[in-house]
Formats: structure tokens, sequence, C-alpha cells
């Protein structure tokens, strides 16, 4: 059975974590992903039996030529979009099993995603859009808005919480996007191009960070980027070729 209970109780055992670090499991586990898009009778194959496992606490870069299936492959990983084979497991859980309800709970509580033109509300304050993620739950408690103070002090930001994202930059909006992405305390973040709209010096600021609070999370960190020096600073290194990582 697959109650949203179940997985709630799986995700914050500790005896499940520590043998989700050994042979039963990986944080994150890829087998033989294939993605096909079709349109009229073409059919193109973006991802071609991609498999990969991720431990808790390991950061991976993703690389690749605009087209080669990076998108897709996060999104296939934020179980937003469907492979058309292979599995996917995020702390031992296959949630493509899920009821679409289910899904979507186990999502947000597994998943932190951080995008490279931020998303965040235009009329919520810094600390409402790092809460976002705790709504579909139901109210905000106490704790997790205390939890949210925490994270935004944690990326700088201590003194920017009642701010609206219009009245900061690039960089302060980024920080507050790696904030909320670890409201929920995800298995995985998720970042696309977290750098790509900063600049130089700004994007050092920020891969630094991410990597501080990956580390504080022990969360598996995949980010997508096409800055050398980004894709250097994660523990691990694949291009996308041919709808696999080499
Ligand atoms: P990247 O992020 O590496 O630039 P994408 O994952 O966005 O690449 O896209 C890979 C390929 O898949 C591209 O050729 C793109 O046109 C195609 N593609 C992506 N999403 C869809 C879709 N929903 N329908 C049809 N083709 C798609
Ligand atoms: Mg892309």
């Amino acid at each position: 059975m697959n109650s949203l209970e179940t997985i709630k109780k799986r995700m914050s055992d500790p005896e499940h974590e520590s043998s989700a670090s050994t042979d039963s499991g990986s944080a994150l586990q890829l087998q033989d992903i294939t993605r096909r898009f079709t349109s009229g009778d073409q059919t193109l194959t973006v991802l071609d039996g991609l498999s990969l496992r991720l431990n808790s606490g390991e950061s991976l870069a993703i690389t690749g030529p605009s087209g080669s299936g990076k998108s897709t492959l996060l999104q296939i990983i934020g179980t937003l979009d469907r492979p058309d084979e292979g599995s996917l497991m995020i702390a031992g859980q296959d949630p493509f099993s899920l009821s679409e309800s289910d899904l979507a709970t186990f999502r947000g509580q597994a998943i932190g995603f951080i995008f490279q033109d931020y998303h965040l509300l235009p009329q919520l304050s810094v600390v409402e859009n790092v809460l976002i993620p705790t709504l579909a739950l139901g109210n905000v408690t106490e704790a997790q808005r205390e939890r949210a103070e925490s994270l935004i002090e944690a990326v700088g930001l201590a003194d920017r919480m009642g701010h609206r994202p219009g009245q900061l930059s690039g960089g302060q909006k980024e920080r507050v996007a790696i904030a909320r992405s670890l409201i929920m305390e995800p298995t995985v973040m998720l970042a696309d191009e977290p750098t790509g709209n900063l600049d130089r010096r700004t994007a050092d600021e920020v891969t630094e960070l991410l990597l501080k609070m990956q580390t504080q999370a022990n969360a598996v960190m995949i980010v997508v980027t096409h800055s050398d020096e980004l894709s250097k600073a994660m523990g691990k290194r694949h291009e996308l070729q041919d709808g696999k990582l080499v």
C-alpha cells in the first residue's frame, strides 16, 4: 500500500534513512529512463536508457548542449513528467506509483526546485515566498515560520524578511529561491541554470551558498548549467549525450 501516511513515516524514519544510504537503495535512483516525444510521424528519443544513482549529500552538475534533454531529465526527476520506460526511486519510493494527489504531496515534500528566473510571487514578502511550499499542507505552523526565518538568515537575507521580490537584486532573489527550496527538507534539490541570470561575482556567491545549504540539508543536489565554474564546484559532473549521462 502506498498511502501518504506510509510515505511520510518512511521519509522521517531515521532507520529507513540509514538503510537508504546502503545497498537497499540510494536517495535518488534512475534506471533505464527513456523519454520520447512524438509529433506527426516523427519520434524523437530525448532520453535513451539513462541511469543515475546518487546518495544523500551528493551533488551533480549536468551539462550538455541546448536541446540535449537536460530540462526533460530535471522534469522527470522532479516528478513533473513521466518517462516512457524505466524507473525512478526517491527516498525508497516510486513516485509514479502514487495517485495524482499523493504524487503532488510527495513532490512538495521530497523535491526542492530552484529556477533561473526565480518563480517568486511579486505580491508576497520574502518570508511568505519561502513559506509557499508549506501552504499545500494547510495552515502555516509556528515551527514552519521559524524554519523559514532561519533559512532566510542562513542565505544572508535576515534584514530583508519583509521585502517584496521587486525590491531585491537578482542574486538576492536567487537566495530566496534557495531558501524556499529547502523549507520542506527535501530529499532532492533541483536547480536549472541557477546562476544563468547573474554576474560572475554574484554567481560565485550563489554557487557557494547552494553548496553550503545542500551540505547542511544533506540533500541530493542536481544542477543543470552551462557554467564551467558552477559545474566544477559540484561533487560530480556528467554530460548529457545521445540521451545518456557520460
Ligand atoms: P535542454 O534543456 O537540454 O535544452 P530539453 O530537455 O528542453 O533540452 O529538450 C530536449 C529535446 O526535446 C528538444 O529537441 C525539444 O524540442 C524536445 N522536447 C522537449 N519537451 C518537449 C515536448 N513537451 N514535446 C515535444 N518535444 C519536446
Ligand atoms: Mg533546458
